[in-house]
C-alpha cells in the first residue's frame, strides 16, 4: 500500500509523515528535498529561475536520488549528500519558483514513481495524489491556516535563537502556497478521492491518529476485497 500526503509548506507533512512510516515500517520519501536539490544545482550554476531553457538543461545534468542512512533520507546531488545544504529559506524559494517547470518535474515524478513501486512508501509532496500516485491506497490533503503554519516556522527558528518577523513569514508562506496552487503544471490541489486533514487544531500526535485512521479503514477495505476476491475464485 502506497500513502500519499499533500498539502501546503508548513501543514506538519514531513513530521507525521515520519512518524507514521516509523510506526508502520513504511518508507518515507520527501519530495520537496528532491526539488530542493535541483533548485540547489541551479542556484551553484548561478541560473536565474526566469531563465527556463538554462533550467531545462541544467535539470538534464543534475541527478537526484536518495538513499537512508539511520532511517533517514539523504538526498544526493550528482552523488554528493547534500541534505545538510537544502533546508536554507533561499533554496525553499528557488525550489518554488523552479518547480513549475515541466523539465524539472518531468524527471523528479518519475524517480518517485520509481520508489514507491519497489516498497510501501509514505510519500509527502504537492502533486502526490494527482500525479506522482494517482492510485495510492490512502489520500490525505493536510492543510493549517496560513498564520498556524507560519507561527510553528516561527516557534522553530526562535528555538534556534534566530531572529525572525511573523508577518514577514507569514507573507512568504501565502506567496509559496500561491505559486504551488497556481502553477499550469501539477499544482497543488486536493486529489478528489483525499481525505482532508486540517491540523490547525491538531497535536502532532491527534495528527498522526487522523491520518492512521484512515489507513485502517482503507487496510480494512482491501483486506475485505481481497477475501470476496478469493471466494469469487473458488465458485
Ligand atoms: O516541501 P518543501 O517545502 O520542501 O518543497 C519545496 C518546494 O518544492 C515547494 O514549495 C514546491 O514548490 C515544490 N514541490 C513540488 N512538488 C512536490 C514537492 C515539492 O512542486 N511534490
Amino acid at each position: 500500500m502506497n500513502i500519499a500526503i499533500d498539502g501546503p509548506a508548513g501543514a506538519g507533512k514531513s513530521t507525521i509523515a515520519k512518524k507514521l512510516a516509523k510506526e508502520l515500517g513504511y518508507i518515507y520519501v520527501d519530495t520537496g528535498a528532491m526539488y530542493r536539490a535541483m533548485a540547489l544545482y541551479f542556484l551553484e550554476q548561478g541560473i536565474a529561475p526566469e531563465e527556463e531553457a538554462a533550467i531545462a538543461a541544467a535539470a538534464e545534468r543534475a541527478e537526484v536520488s536518495i538513499c537512508y542512512q539511520d532511517g533517514q533520507q539523504q538526498v544526493l546531488l550528482n552523488g554528493e549528500n547534500v541534505n545538510g545544504r537544502i533546508r536554507r529559506e533561499e533554496v525553499g524559494n528557488m525550489a518554488s519558483a523552479t518547480s513549475i517547470y515541466p523539465a524539472v518535474r518531468t524527471k523528479l515524478v518519475a524517480l518517485q514513481q520509481k520508489l514507491a513501486k519497489s516498497a510501501d512508501v509514505i510519500m509527502d509532496g504537492r502533486d502526490i495524489g494527482t500525479c506522482v500516485l494517482p492510485d495510492a491506497e490512502v489520500k490525505i490533503y493536510l492543510t493549517a491556516s496560513a498564520y498556524t503554519r507560519a507561527k510553528r516556522r516561527y516557534d522553530e527558528l526562535r528555538e534556534k535563537g534566530e531572529e525572525c518577523d511573523l508577518s514577514a513569514i507569514q507573507r512568504d508562506i501565502e506567496e509559496r502556497d500561491d505559486r504551488d496552487m497556481h502553477r499550469e503544471t501539477s499544482p497543488l490541489k486536493q486529489a478528489e478521492d483525499a481525505v482532508l486533514i486540517d491540523s490547525s487544531e491538531l497535536s502532532i500526535d491527534g495528527a498522526v491518529a487522523a491520518v492512521r485512521a484512515v489507513w485502517q479503514e482503507r487496510s480494512r477495505k482491501a483486506a475485505g476485497g481481497a477475501a470476496a476476491g478469493e471466494e469469487n475464485t473458488c465458485r
